[in-house]
């Protein structure tokens, strides 16, 4: 079987757009399970002759879970389970907010390795707002931008290395 990357992320951070520039169009179909809709939400990513798989955690839909940071969390906590390696997706240009911090006090809990993304570096000015995120204590952030395609080979060259 393919190993599993997770992205995970608050909401709007970029998840389902860097999911949809990784995959390409190798949409995977998978069933939902009882109470948890995770329909159109896998993948399958390629570099280098690797493939793995890819879950775009956001999209994760759980029955009863209406509370932002609840859902938030659990989704987080589905990807710890499931997946190989984490991507952490965070927004440059939002800079850093309380629910990121959320999302990172559960991925510390993670034995898998942690990738943090930066996502929304649109241009080389905005690569200097990467830095404030090293202080989530997951190494070196990987700037990228999904909108414009920048860094996705970066950010799949650091995950392939850690599967
Ligand atoms: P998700 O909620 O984490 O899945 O985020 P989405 O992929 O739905 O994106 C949220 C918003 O951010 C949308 O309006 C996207 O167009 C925008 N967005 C995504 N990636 C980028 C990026 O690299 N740069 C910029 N400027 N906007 C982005
Ligand atoms: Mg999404």
């Amino acid at each position: 079987a393919r190993p599993i990357v997770a992205i995970v992320g608050r909401p709007n951070v970029g998840k389902s757009t860097v999911f949809n520039r990784i995959i390409g169009d190798r949409l995977a179909i998978v069933e939902d399970k009882p109470g948890i809709t995770r329909d159109r939400i896998y993948g399958v990513g390629e570099w280098m002759g690797t493939s793995f798989s890819v879950i775009d955690t956001g999209g994760i839909e759980i029955d009863g879970q209406d509370q932002m940071l609840r859902s938030i969390r659990m989704q987080a906590e589905l990807a710890i389970e499931e997946a190989d390696a984490i991507v952490f997706m965070v927004d440059a240009k939002a800079g850093m907010t309380g629910s990121d911090t959320e999302v990172a006090q559960i991925l510390y809990r993670a034995q898998k390795p942690v990738i943090l993304a930066v996502n929304k570096v649109d241009n080389l000015k905005r690569q200097d707002d990467i830095y404030e995120f090293y202080s989530l204590g997951f190494g070196d952030p990987i700037g990228i931008s999904g909108a414009h395609g920048i860094g996705i080979g970066d950010l799949l060259e650091a995950v392939a290395q850690k599967l």
